[in-house]
């Protein structure tokens, strides 16, 4: 068999089962593609002894078992890998090797994975377009047709996104705070799952904000995202935010049956200078869903336009608590100090050294909103947004709403550098349609239905009810079944 880096993980644990392949000749394939894609910029360590002999312990063990076993997969740098460089993509942990396992990536493991590597991302995942990453930026494998110019992957799991969409491995680990796994899955033609809060373990991931950041899974398609988040999912006692529910089979829940659901589209969603394309994918993608037999309702979320202020309030003011213990201390950088310098400019010239220019707007943004005279001003008043916004899905959901439709993002991919000389804001757009999810703590997911006149892959997103990711997950591959997408970016790296 050839280039066995472009299979599913479905149908590469099937070919292992049957003895077609075997996990080294699969792990091989990865990383000779790995080699020949430096120009994507998606993974910032290689791994090639430690998947080699995760590989061969694999096929030493058979392949009966779990369904990851020998599955070779890219790692986010913000998960925590025991022995390996784990940055966050920021110039302050440099040199940070963890004393520990995430636990996502040890349940991965457990399950007999594969680590190719660490994959590139926005710093501390604080972006939406992987511009912010100390190791410079990953690019999208697609590029709008007769056009060179290079395309942002979308942010901020931009190498993950780059990675599976140019096969350079099977699936790989996001996460996901405001939309940094839907909004790069849209932007690059994947499949990208946020699952419920609490659903998957954040110990060990770097944290962002605490309150919105999950985990979950970036396949090549809602099959492969159903197997990788249920071996990525479960109660740990490690972090008090974890739900002690049990995780159901949700591969076996694809049946792509959906009749009788209840499809909520949003009027608030619906946004002026939303493009044409965007537009037409969701109308296309609502007819896709009438015609396998669900039932089409229009519905209101009211607070809907207050999202990403309130977002981007919360996010920051978390991030500027967590990123409070990068003091040059315990981990990573710490700047070199004049004669005379004491602990405080040893604080100072770390921290203006090690973080980048996005991050210190996060931490005074956050430092601002937290302080003693603008807390009820701000940051209580963003709770209370908040809270309204979770109200307006239960009272869908309590009428019966099964999952909504929506565009993912507002735009296709955007060109590399575009947006920096921009308006800060007019990058926070970008999470317009999924940050409300994030606050309301829902599983989203995010299926490529279409392309844009250019040729670039464009993501439709489905939201559920809380803990129902397995029927989220069916009605996603209803949708995937309908949409048929299966255009590939055409090689040029
Ligand atoms: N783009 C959003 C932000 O910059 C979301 C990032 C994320 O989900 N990690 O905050």
């Amino acid at each position: 068999m050839s280039n066995l880096n472009n299979m599913t993980i479905a149908a590469a644990r099937d070919a292992l089962r049957k003895g077609e392949v075997t996990a080294v000749e699969l792990t091989e394939s990865c990383l000779s593609q790995i080699e020949q894609a430096d120009a994507l910029g998606a993974f910032v360590h290689k791994t090639p002894e430690i998947a080699l002999e995760q590989a061969k312990a694999a096929d030493a063990r058979g392949h009966e078992g779990a369904d990851l076993n020998g599955i070779p997969l890219g790692i986010k740098d913000l998960f925590c890998t025991k022995g390996v460089p784990t940055q966050a993509a920021s110039g302050i942990l440099d040199g940070f090797k963890p004393e520990y396992e995430s636990t996502v990536t040890s349940q991965l493991f457990n399950a007999g994975a594969v680590m190719l590597g660490k994959l590139n991302m926005d710093e501390f995942a604080m972006g939406s377009s992987n511009e912010t990453s100390v190791y410079g930026n990953a690019v999208n494998p697609w590029r709008r047709s007769g056009d060179e110019a290079p395309l942002t992957p979308g942010g901020s799991s931009g190498g993950s996104a780059a990675a599976v969409a140019a096969d350079l491995c099977l699936g790989a680990t996001g996460t996901d705070t405001g939309g940094s796994i839907r909004q790069p899955a849209a932007f690059t033609g994947i499949t990208g799952i946020k699952p419920t809060y609490g659903r998957v373990s954040r110990w060990g991931i770097v944290a962002f904000a605490s309150s919105l950041d999950q985990a979950g899974p970036m396949t090549k398609d809602v099959r492969d995202a159903a197997i990788m988040l249920g071996a990525m999912s479960g109660h740990d006692p490690k972090d008090s935010t974890s739900a002690d529910l049990p995780v159901p089979d949700f591969e076996a829940m694809l049946t792509g049956d959906i009749r009788g659901k209840t499809i909520g589209i949003p009027k608030e969603y619906r946004m002026e200078g939303t493009p044409q394309a965007i537009e037409k994918l969701w109308e296309d993608g609502t007819a896709m869903l009438k015609d396998a037999g669900a039932k089409i309702v229009d519905i209101s979320l009211p607070h809907t336009k207050y999202a990403l202020p309130a977002y981007y309030v919360i996010a920051p003011a978390e991030a500027s608590s967590n990123l409070a213990r990068y003091d040059g201390v315990r981990f990573g950088h710490r700047a070199k100090l004049d004669a005379g310098d004491g602990i405080t400019e040893m604080y100072e010239k770390t921290r203006a050294e090690g973080f980048g220019d996005e991050v210190k707007r996060r931490v005074m943004v956050g430092t601002y909103v937290l302080s003693a005279g603008f807390y009820d001003a701000y940051y209580n008043r963003a709770r209370k947004v908040r809270a309204l916004i979770k109200r307006d899905f239960e009272a869908v959901f309590a009428d019966g709403v099964d999952a909504i439709l929506t565009p993912a993002t507002p735009s296709a991919a955007f060109g590399l550098g575009e947006m920096i000389d921009a308006d800060p804001i007019q990058m926070y757009l970008n999470d317009v349609f999924t940050v409300t999810v994030n606050l309301a703590g829902l599983p989203g997911i995010s299926v490529p239905t279409g392309v844009d006149k250019d040729g670039l892959p464009l993501g439709l997103q489905l939201i559920g009810r809380p803990w129902e990711e397995g029927d989220l997950l069916n009605t996603a591959y209803a949708l995937e079944q309908a949409a048929q997408f299966v255009a590939k970016p055409a090689r040029w790296w």
